[in-house]
């Protein structure tokens, strides 16, 4: 059960310098005070609601902690690829550097690989001619990587870089290492703010309703579906096989298959399935329409597939590839009932993850790169910005770590789903 306490952002000391933006663009009105709230819970039943639970509200304070022109920044992006990362390092750039007046932005290289001097990846700094054009771009102008670094090294090193506000671009591991960046410079007594970004494909991470790079990916991933289902189609006993994103949650392939209406079965990790049960239903729609469409998130099935646990460098759980899997399953039960079926299997995950953002996404990235800049020029530390009710909020990482955001299959998205594909369950 969570607390207004628990939903406390740390701050790294009073405000007393007026922001910039007051005699600029963003006029005295638009400034968000501290104790403006968005509600946790927005639906409620009669009077239930006394002393509703919300988090901290996101945007410009009319008060600052930081004088800009005296601030350093660094942006570090981290894990895998998502569509977006380029449009918040430039729209970071901008607001930090073009409205705020922050003199030195800098890019860090390679994720926290390049917060190690050792390694030897020296930061550059971002400027117009560098960040300009980088929004048409998929991927990340700073490189990325997995494995962890030691945080006393890290926050040793953005000490000697000068750097008061940091911000972390990436997923759940990501903002686990940043909030014990944010620990270890509260421990030293540091005045450096830690504002994370969320970065998740998956939509996974829990207390952001959506992050950047989502729609875009299933908008990818519907194109693919669609050239799946022209290809099971063509063929007599087709059967277009798509694997998608989603290691822990299946909303990358529970969206896409509304979003296309093709598909016929929709496997995700937090609905379990056996394949008694799954190839005759293959067998009843192949021999009722000819053909069929199954999408399957990289994540569902594990427990069917014979493989080797283990992790990577990053401590995430390596995954069985359901997706030769299942086609090999499907292969062999059709051929061993004397119906043999032809599968088509596609796995666009990198094709997808390297996309540009979509103008939806653009849009959020814009609002997350704002709402971090004005969190970290405020003082507000060891926190990303979701968004919750369709607002940004601040997060506090401390709540946040170490929990995945899961689509329950009762609730909506589900039920549309296996309305859609006219699947009997799963
Ligand atoms: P993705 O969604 O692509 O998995 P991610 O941010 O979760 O994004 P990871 O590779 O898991 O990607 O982590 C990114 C960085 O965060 C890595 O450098 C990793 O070592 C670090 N990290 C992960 N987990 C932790 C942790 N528990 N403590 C400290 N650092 C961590
Ligand atoms: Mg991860």
């Amino acid at each position: 059960m969570l607390t207004q306490e628990d939903l406390r952002i740390t701050s790294l000391g009073p405000r007393k310098l007026l922001s910039p933006l007051r005699h600029l663009r963003e006029g005295p009105r638009s400034f968000v005070p501290d104790d403006r709230r968005v509600m946790y819970h927005i639906e409620y039943c009669g009077d239930e609601i006394v002393n509703p639970l919300g988090f901290e509200k996101a945007g410009p304070r009319e008060q600052l902690y930081f004088d800009p022109a005296e601030c350093r920044a660094a942006i570090v992006t981290c894990g895998g690829l998502c569509p977006g990362l380029n449009n918040i390092i430039r729209n970071l750039y901008y607001k930090l550097h073009g409205d705020y007046g922050v003199p030195t932005i800098l890019g860090i290289r390679n994720g926290y690989l390049g917060l190690n001097p050792e390694l030897g990846r020296e930061p550059f700094p971002l400027t117009d001619s560098v960040v300009e054009q980088i929004h048409h771009q998929g991927g990340t102008i700073l490189g990325t990587s997995r494995g962890p670094q030691d945080a006393r090294v890290m926050v040793d090193y953005l000490e000697s870089l000068g750097v008061n506000l940091f911000f972390p671009i990436g997923g759940d591991g990501t903002q686990k290492g940043a909030h014990l960046i944010a620990q270890e410079i509260e421990r030293r007594g540091l005045k450096i703010a830690v504002v994370g970004v969320p970065k998740t494909i998956d939509n996974d991470i829990k207390f952001c309703y959506r992050s950047f790079g989502y729609l875009s990916a299933v908008s990818e991933a519907e194109t693919v579906i669609d050239r799946a289902h022209v290809e099971a189609k063509s063929t007599p006993r087709g059967v277009g096989l798509v694997k998608l994103m989603g290691r822990e949650a299946g909303f990358i392939a529970a969206a896409a298959t509304i979003a296309s209406g093709e598909v016929n079965f929709t496997l995700i990790p937090e609905a379990p399935f056996s394949l008694d049960e799954l190839l005759p239903a293959i067998g009843r729609r192949l021999d009722k329409r000819d053909h069929a469409v199954i999408v399957v998130a990289e994540g569902a099935g594990q427990d069917l597939i014979d493989h080797e646990q283990g992790r990577d460098k990053s401590g995430n759980r390596k995954l069985g590839d359901i997706g030769p899997f299942l086609k090999q399953a499907i292969t062999d039960h059709f051929n061993e009932v004397g119906k043999p079926a032809a599968v088509k299997y596609f796995d666009p995950s990198y094709y997808i993850r390297s996309v540009q953002a979509n103008a939806a996404d653009s849009l959020l990235c814009e609002m997350f790169a704002r709402c971090a800049a004005h969190a970290a020029l405020a003082g507000k530390t060891d926190l990303f910005i979701g968004l919750w009710n369709n607002r940004p909020v601040h997060v506090p990482l401390r709540v946040s770590v170490g929990q995945v955001k899961r689509m329950e299959p009762a609730r909506d998205l589900w039920s549309a789903v296996l309305a859609t594909t006219g699947q009997e369950k799963w």
